[in-house]
């Protein structure tokens, strides 16, 4: 698995979205619910060998990294700042030259902040980011050309934010003073039409 690519599914291992799609209101989650849980996800990632027992404290620090990198990601923190519990250092590389490594003691975190912290130092970090919906939040790689991008999915949260603000533009025509021309009055009942209660 590319390195962000694991990056961006742990980051995922806690789901907030809240959205109704199709009448159906998401279920929001936690995954990693239990050291079982953790060592099921890990396993399936080859981050560790079967049958690698977890214990309660794997689970918080494993979580807690999980938070500090989904406010990284959000732009609330910066990368450097999520990674401070999580000592690094250069150590010579055969074909690399020089290699990040950490040494926790926890040798899937460890695979976990050499790959934020290598791809922080390479510019691709900041590719990686949260939804800017509310209610989604969802951890996902922008393959934007500009690196702009802002949802997780444009057929999803992309169209929802269009809806909702050409509501708002519209809502805003009716309750306050419409355009002195009569485009105003076009777009709320094509609004209205679209299925927009305007009142
Ligand atoms: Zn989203």
């Amino acid at each position: 698995m590319n390195g962000l690519r694991l990056i961006e599914d742990f980051l995922n291992t806690v789901d907030e979205r809240t959205f109704s799609r199709h009448g159906q209101a998401h279920v929001a989650g936690e995954r990693l619910t239990s050291p079982q849980a953790l060592a099921d996800w890990l396993t399936s990632h080859e981050l560790i060998a079967t049958a690698t027992a977890m214990r309660p404290a794997d689970l918080t620090a494993t979580t807690a990294l999980r938070t500090a990198l989904r406010q990284a990601i959000a732009g609330n923190i910066s990368a450097t700042t999520a990674l401070a519990d999580h000592p690094m250092r250069l150590v010579a590389d055969p074909t690399s030259g020089l290699r990040i490594t950490a040494r926790s003691g926890l040798p899937w975190l460890d695979v976990i902040v050499e790959t934020v912290a290598t791809s922080a130092a390479r510019g691709d970090w900041k590719r990686l980011k949260l939804c800017a919906a509310p209610d989604c939040r969802w951890a996902f790689y922008d393959t934007s050309r500009n690196g702009r991008g802002r949802w997780c999915d444009m057929e999803v949260c992309g169209n929802r934010h269009k809806t909702r603000t050409y509501r708002e533009r519209h809502l805003r025509h009716v309750g306050g003073k419409p355009d002195n021309n009569d485009r105003g009055v076009v777009q709320v009942r094509d609004a209205v039409a679209g299925g927009l209660d305007p009142s």
